[in-house]
């Protein structure tokens, strides 16, 4: 029988962490033949612009074909999940836990589909389990809905016709929680040269930063995030590991694929909190604002919004700053809530420029008599020399045409700004495009040394 295990929450931002929990599991059913994966463990980011993330908002789900009951698969999972969250337990967080029998239904797709995007209210998630009826089993291990709304919206993200990635991640023994990260940094360079285009996000180089080790006090020593399973061994293996590690674990994940962006193209529906794509005009020049942050109005012709590229975007506010009202661009991001000081605004992650508005400068008219720039000499009164004395009311300005330092095309911000599940540029064509409705996992699970040889 085919059944999806879903989790989420189980982490939280005192330690723990979900991927762990599900490292954990697999170490115990991975020897019973009677449990079968017939994926790579998920990983599914869903939507980032919920307020209440304790990290990166994914869930974890296994897909088993199994002949063991199912209700007893539950069982075991549910107690292995409740033990785990009573070690690392948040009173935040709000773990789930579900199992689904059989293959993902539209009602479930639909789901999900609307948690990569918006956030789902608990009315949704009664409604949905009243519908799947004695297909599913769950539980709200503690606190809230949350972690049955991820678990639920996981299973429903297949992944057999949409984009994907693979992330392998490396966990520390428990005596290290909370210690520095002990990975060489030359080595995380050396890979992330060699591994180009196979893997991406390992290294910011503007700041000469390791991006695959994580900070914090939970169980993750790193990721390294790629195409394809082969791809992130090989990288992991490049590294020069000097802690002991608990092992590692390739998930399938819909990281990075821009998976949560739902093409509008009306600004009216630019709801708060849903993560979205248009195309608008720029309505305002950018400006930049206290903090950093550079701030432009955009319209559809109907309605205008803000969009802002915030201060951690570094270099990419440069970018911004040089579109003019006219330009044609595709906007991508979250919209987030209003304050007392602005309305919604979208969160900006990625920019398009399609189609550049003229760069035009309007100028005073020059002096018949001597070639001065000349003044204004006051509202309705026309112009004056600043050098001959010269006056003249009704002479036409002078319109200057700029070349813009801007061209079309796709601009982000660096790597360090990243989120999970935005895609960079550098994987545009690099999209899967075939979809076997198995992807039986063959090398994904690794227990004690890292494969580091010299
Ligand atoms: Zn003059």
């Amino acid at each position: 029988m085919l059944v999806h295990l879903g989790v989420d929450d189980i982490d939280s931002p005192r330690g723990g962490c979900t991927t762990h929990f599900i490292y954990r599991l697999l170490g115990k059913w991975l020897d019973d033949p009677r449990v079968k994966l017939i994926d790579y463990p998920n990983l599914i980011r869903l939507s980032p612009g919920v307020p209440w993330k304790t990290r990166g908002n994914g869930a974890l789900v296994l897909r088993i074909d199994t002949s063991r009951d199912p209700v007893d698969l539950f069982e075991e999972a549910l107690v292995y999940a409740e033990e785990y969250v009573a070690e690392y337990h948040h009173p935040e967080s709000q773990p789930g836990i579900a199992l689904y029998m059989g293959e993902v239904n539209d009602v479930l797709k639909r789901f999900s589909n609307k948690a990569l995007s918006d956030i789902i209210p608990s009315t949704l998630l009664e409604r949905i389990l009243s519908k799947l009826g004695d297909k599913i089993l769950y539980k709200r291990i503690a606190g809230g809905h949350r972690g049955l709304i991820g678990s639920l919206a996981g299973i429903g993200y297949r992944m057999i016709d949409t984009d994907y990635t693979y992330e392998l991640i490396a966990y520390r023994t428990e005596e290290n929680y909370g210690e520095p990260r002990r990975v060489s940094k030359d080595s995380i360079k050396r890979m992330a040269i060699a591994m180009k285009g196979k893997t991406f996000l390992n290294y910011d180089w503007e700041t000469d930063k390791p991006l695959i080790l994580p900070h914090g006090p939970d169980p993750v020593l790193l990721g390294i995030r790629g195409e394809e399973p082969e791809y992130v061994i090989e990288a992991y293996s490049m590294l020069e590991i000097e802690e002991p590690v608990e092992g590692a674990i390739i998930f399938r994940t819909n990281q990075h694929t821009d998976a949560h962006l739902m093409r509008i193209n009306n600004l009216g529906e630019a709801f708060i909190y849903r993560s979205i794509r248009i195309k608008v005009r720029v309505y305002s020049k950018p400006r930049r604002i206290r903090g950093g942050h550079v701030i432009f109005k955009v319209t559809d012709g109907e309605h205008v919004m803000d969009v802002a590229a915030y201060e951690p975007t570094g270099g990419f506010r440069k970018i911004v700053e040089k579109l003019v009202p006219g330009d044609l661009v595709e906007v991508m991001g979250v919209v987030r809530p209003m304050s007392s000081s602005h309305g919604p605004t979208i969160n900006l992650e990625k920019l398009h420029v399609i189609a550049l508005a003229p760069r035009v400068k309007i100028l005073n008219p020059r002096c018949p008599r001597c070639g001065s720039r000349l003044k204004s000499a006051g509202k309705d009164k026309g112009y004056k020399c600043p050098r001959c004395g010269f006056r003249a009311k009704d002479l036409p300005k002078e319109i200057i045409y700029q070349d813009s330092t801007l061209e079309p095309g796709w601009y982000e911000p660096p790597p360090r700004a990243f989120k999970h599940l935005m895609k960079p540029i550098e994987r545009f064509g690099r999209e899967k495009k075939e979809f076997p409705p198995y992807i039986m996992p063959d090398k994904f699970y690794f227990k004690g040394e890292p494969l580091y040889s010299p």
